[in-house]
């Protein structure tokens, strides 16, 4: 067997000074998206991402947390990392600019600049921007262009790189490669900034001691740039590159702001290397919220993990790819995206997958009928899905996510629109009503699986649940998308087990959630001086916490009965979307119908818990989970090593709602 195709692929090597908002998200989850692409297409892929470590930046950022820089990092690198993974992102490589293996190609990569003569020592006095770790244009007392705060004006001795001698190389290099920038915006304005003339680029620091150190030249560190754009190499082997086979990479997915870095300095270090160049940098636009860039210091950074918890990471994915063109700058809105949420998501998707699987189940005994002869609508429909794949991989190719996704979710309207014109429901039970019916059933769930496989590079999670809905066997990353054909569906294949896929969902209520989450975070301290937020409500649960309330002294009868419980009756129960582990409550305490949330919805069906007297703490302060608000406890204890909650009730006598506990 011949061997796989190789691709490599990169996002940007993640400034660990913050944590990710949605921007660092959304390309992200374009390289996660394109990652699973390709392995559809039969490509052996890595990619790679991970986290730029060092600088003056980290350095202050480490002393103001009080805490050694290797320890700040470790704890940045890891939220990052845990983000991802809620995410579903499935990163190759992680690499982290302080791996020892990183520093090693770092200093090997400035050892080939030295002999092929392309480095010289000097001093540079210059303003420089501490948040964007760069020197800027500017006098003394300016702003820094790019990201307007105040720049610092720094003397210091360092070895240069000579850029000024890859001008006509680059530009050459340009003109032979035409896509190596993409988009073409991008391409010409950095064709312009080359043809301007290249100054010289200094590559060491004196003035900053967190980096990896220049060998024999301490106490000179590299420059952060240098050092983190190295780290695309050092993921794939380092010196021994050829042994992975994995480099030149074929893609540099980055934000606009670092195309200059990545399209003009990266290659020029290549050259001088003597190395293969990668063999495109794409660079999409900014994601803006009320057309401004998010920023921390206007206050309007969007983080991910509220709308994970709120709609699902399949939920922000879609949004993010369908939303905006690739390239292009997008907005960023919450009532957007409730709205592609639900129109797109629950009435779209989610519904055509749930009402074809019932009327399945309904009218073949839950096995994918056997069609009889087509009509020209069935025929129509099929060829518009037969279309629809071709057109779908060559957008992908393109990186065209959003035209992609709108051809299928136009098939998916389509095959709507076909079920309203052919009513398969109000077919009698003729043999030829029902073999009408088998064949329209059939059509429509052959929609659905190719759907599904289109879709799965975006939506991983809800496509395998219809993956498995369809009872298909494997997973949808698996199917080879060149042998994606309209026909494979089999019949007689028993249907799996139906699970939720997108619950449709209040869009107020949605957006107060997210929101007050968001909220939530931004007041939260930093993961390194405080313990790391949880990322589900493990402990935060009413029951849970409850429960597990050590007492570690004695206290007086006076301090108990400060805690007022009493008996309430449960009158609602329900999940709420996003969080595992919770339950809406709504409970009657005697004298009025109190919101409770609880954390028992992994042990308890909501819909037996309606009718239970259960013990109540009613006098604590009202508070959020995952944005609900919950006014009150619900008295559990906790059981077994994993806590399991146990309701503390009243089995014996049929006890007065609103009775007190003494
Ligand atoms: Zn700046």
């Amino acid at each position: 067997m011949p061997d796989k195709p190789k691709y490599y692929l990169t996002t940007p090597i993640y400034y660990t000074n913050g944590l990710p908002h949605i921007g660092h998200t959304y390309s992200t989850i374009v390289c996660d998206t394109i990652r699973r692409y390709k392995r559809m297409r039969g490509y052996d892929v890595v990619m790679t991402t991970g986290t730029d470590e060092h600088g003056v930046n980290v350095e202050r950022s480490a002393k103001k947390a009080g805490v050694p820089e290797s320890e700040f990092v470790a704890k940045m690198a890891a939220e990052w990392r845990a983000l991802w993974d809620e995410l579903g992102v499935q990163g190759d490589e992680f690499i982290r600019t302080t791996d020892l293996k990183h520093a090693h190609t770092v200093q090997w990569l400035f050892k080939q600049f030295r002999d092929n003569g392309f480095v010289y020592p000097g001093h540079y006095t210059g303003q420089y921007c501490i948040y964007d770790n760069a020197y800027v244009d500017v006098k003394p007392g300016e702003n820094c262009p790019d990201c307007g705060r105040p720049t610092e004006t720094v003397t210091e001795a360092n070895f240069y790189f000579k850029l000024s001698a890859f001008q006509k190389p680059l530009l050459d290099w340009y003109v032979k490669h035409p896509d190596f920038i993409q988009p073409e915006a991008r391409r010409n304005e950095v064709l312009s900034f080359v043809e301007g003339g290249l100054r010289d680029l200094s590559i060491t620091r004196t003035s900053v001691r967190w980096g990896i150190p220049v060998p024999g030249e301490e106490p000179h560190v590299f420059y952060v740039w240098f050092d983190a754009l190295t780290a695309y190499l050092s993921a794939v082997g380092g010196p021994q590159y050829e042994k992975t086979g994995f480099w030149p990479a074929d893609l540099h997915l980055v934000g606009k702001e670092i195309i200059r870095f990545h399209a003009v300095y990266w290659p020029a270090f290549l050259m001088a290397a003597g190395l293969p160049l990668p063999k495109q940098v794409w660079a999409h636009g900014w994601l803006l919220m009320d057309s401004a860039k998010m920023s921390k210091s206007l206050g309007n950074v969007v983080r991910p993990r509220p709308i994970v918890h709120v709609l699902g990471m399949d939920a922000l994915r879609y949004y993010l790819l369908r939303e905006t063109v690739f390239g292009q700058d997008g907005n960023f809105s919450y009532d957007a995206l409730v709205q592609r949420y639900n129109s797109d998501l629950a009435n779209g998707l989610g519904n055509l997958a749930s009402r074809t699987a019932a009327m399945i189940e309904k009218n073949s005994g839950g096995k994918i009928p056997k069609p009889a002869a087509f009509q020209p609508q069935d025929t129509a429909l099929a060829t518009k899905a037969q279309e629809a794949i071709g057109e779908v991989l060559e957008q992908y190719d393109k990186l065209g996510f959003s035209l992609a996704l709108e051809e299928i979710w136009s098939l998916i309207a389509a095959t709507d629109k076909y079920l309203t014109t052919e009513h398969p429901w109000s077919l009698g039970e003729s043999e030829a009503d029902q073999q009408r019916r088998a064949t329209i059933l059939w059509t429509t769930a052959e929609v659905l699986r190719i759907a599904t496989i289109l879709t799965h590079p975006v939506l991983p999670e809800s496509t395998t649940k219809v993956w498995s809905l369809l009872g298909q066997r494997g997973q949808p990353a698996s199917v080879a998308l060149d042998g994606l054909r309209w026909g494979q569906l089999a019949a007689g294949t028993s249907l799996g087990k139906s699970q939720p896929l997108f619950p449709r969902i209040e869009k107020a209520e949605a957006i107060e959630r997210m929101e007050a989450m968001e909220k939530e975070a931004q007041n939260a301290p930093s993961p390194v001086t405080a313990p790391a937020i949880p990322s589900a409500p493990a402990a935060g649960s009413a029951a849970a916490a409850a429960a597990s309330q050590a007492t570690p002294e004695k206290i007086g009868i006076e301090d108990f009965a400060k805690v007022e419980m009493r008996v309430g009756q449960i009158k609602t129960a329900e999940r709420i979307v996003g969080a595992d582990k919770l339950l809406k409550l709504t409970v009657d305490i005697g004298t009025e119908i109190r919101q409770i949330c609880a954390g028992i919805a992994q042990f308890y069906e909501p819909e037996k818990l309606i009718g239970r007297k259960v013990a109540v703490v009613v006098n604590l302060a009202p508070r959020k989970l995952r944005g609900v608000e919950s006014n009150g406890m619900i008295v559990a204890a906790s059981v077994g090593p994993e806590g399991r909650p146990v309701l503390a009730g009243f089995p014996d006598e049929d006890v007065e709602i609103g009775a007190r506990l003494k």
